[in-house]
């Protein structure tokens, strides 16, 4: 079958199949939602739900443990209370209050959004999910939820969680990687939502699948046996649990080899911005050689910059996932004279701007820390001589 072709009907099976386990998700929500009520995860943004609240919980989120986001939650509101002061806030304070939390596009695209916000809807977001969706960085999923949590909109907010559980719930085949499954199985949730109980608050309901999803119904070893929607889950009742959802296989990433430059310099370290677009756009790096290098041959290749170090030393591998790449790293830390020359675009700075000023991302953790650890003076376990 095609994707062109593929309906709610070609997920589900057939339209009486799909009726059913709409039937079938409506007669659900009551028991899960007593569920939610008693044992739903108490998070920061959930007993202040404003939409500015909501919006900002979300997008830190996306790709991002729970437990993670929480400290950087209550740090960035600190710092930026609401959206009038996100609209107007500095691109770099943005990107140190993000710093360690990846995905650096979404912040970007927050500030974007805040100043849309600002400039079209009088500094309130919009309580429409269309409106909602011309936003920058909401997409379907933020827009759902927003719509659902702070205003009780009845839209479903699929992102995988829900997918999973909804996969499972109806023993739907489809493969939840397909644009057009996940559409089939939006439409068939906000049906099903649209015959629940004025009494049941859409934002409940998608939180609950948010809570199910990631503390009973988990990618691998559900735990059934305490679920309280086992009675009406089909993959539960066939014992086939595990073999939803249906996805295809992801593609390997690119892999990328490289050796990042600790280059120190009467108490200054080197950083260079990134590209202002593409991966970690505009963050702060080291400098770093192509390929895995030796000490020596990082030496040949800083001496043909006209770079000669008084000292360098091996760093520890490591190496970082990102969504379509992999860098495997080596690091050489170069301790070179005051004075020493360097290229134009990088930039001396001092341990304290570091700290406090420059956004590093978390991919050079290990290098990051064998920066402070030399310039601070302790001892290191990251040199491997
Ligand atoms: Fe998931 Fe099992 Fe609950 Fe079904 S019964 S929703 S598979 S945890």
């Amino acid at each position: 079958m095609s994707d062109k072709t593929l309906t709610a009907a070609d997920v589900l099976l057939s339209p009486l199949e799909q009726e059913e386990m709409i039937g079938q998700l409506t007669a659900m929500a009551g028991a899960l939602d007593d569920w939610y009520q008693k044992e739903g995860r108490q998070l920061p943004w959930r007993t202040e739900s404003t939409p500015y609240h909501v919006w900002l919980s979300e997008i830190m989120l996306q790709q991002t443990r729970v437990e993670a986001v929480i400290p950087y939650y209550h740090r960035f509101l600190e710092a930026i209370p609401d959206i009038a002061a996100l609209a107007k806030a500095d691109d770099m304070q943005l990107a140190k209050l993000w710093e360690g939390l990846g995905y650096y596009s979404r912040v970007r695209n927050l500030k974007k959004g805040a100043q849309q916000v600002m400039e079209q809807f009088g500094g309130q977001l919009p309580d429409n999910i269309r409106d909602l969706r011309a936003i920058c960085g909401i997409g379907e999923y933020t827009a759902g939820a927003i719509g659902s949590i702070a205003f009780g909109i009845r839209e479903p907010a699929v992102d995988g969680n829900l997918l999973r559980v909804t996969s499972r719930l109806l023993a739907a085949e489809g493969d939840i990687t397909r644009p057009q499954v996940k559409k089939a199985f939006h439409d068939i949730l906000y049906t099903a939502m649209s015959f629940f109980p004025s009494s049941l608050y859409p934002g409940d309901f998608n939180q609950a699948m948010m809570d199910l999803g990631s503390g009973v119904c988990t990618p691998s070893q559900p735990a059934c046996h305490s679920c309280p929607v086992r009675e009406y889950c089909l993959a539960c009742t066939r014992d086939q649990a595990e073999l939803f959802p249906v996805k295809s296989a992801k593609k390997a990433r690119r892999v990328e080899e490289k050796t990042i430059l600790v280059i120190i310099s009467d108490d200054h370290l080197m950083l260079r911005q990134r590209e202002e677009k593409g991966l970690l756009a505009g963050l702060w790096e080291f400098p770093s050689l192509d390929g895995k290098l030796t000490v020596e041959q990082t030496a040949q290749q800083l001496d043909s910059m006209r770079i000669q170090p008084v000292r360098l030393v091996a760093l520890s591998e490591s190496r970082h996932l990102f969504t379509h790449i992999e860098w495997q790293m080596t690091g050489v830390l170069a301790i070179c004279k005051k004075g020493c020359k360097f290229p134009d675009e990088w930039q001396p700075v001092t341990l304290a701007q570091l700290e406090e000023s420059y956004p590093v991302p978390s991919a050079l953790r290990v290098y990051r820390k064998a920066a402070v650890e030399w310039m601070s003076g302790g001892i290191s376990g990251f040199f491997c001589e």
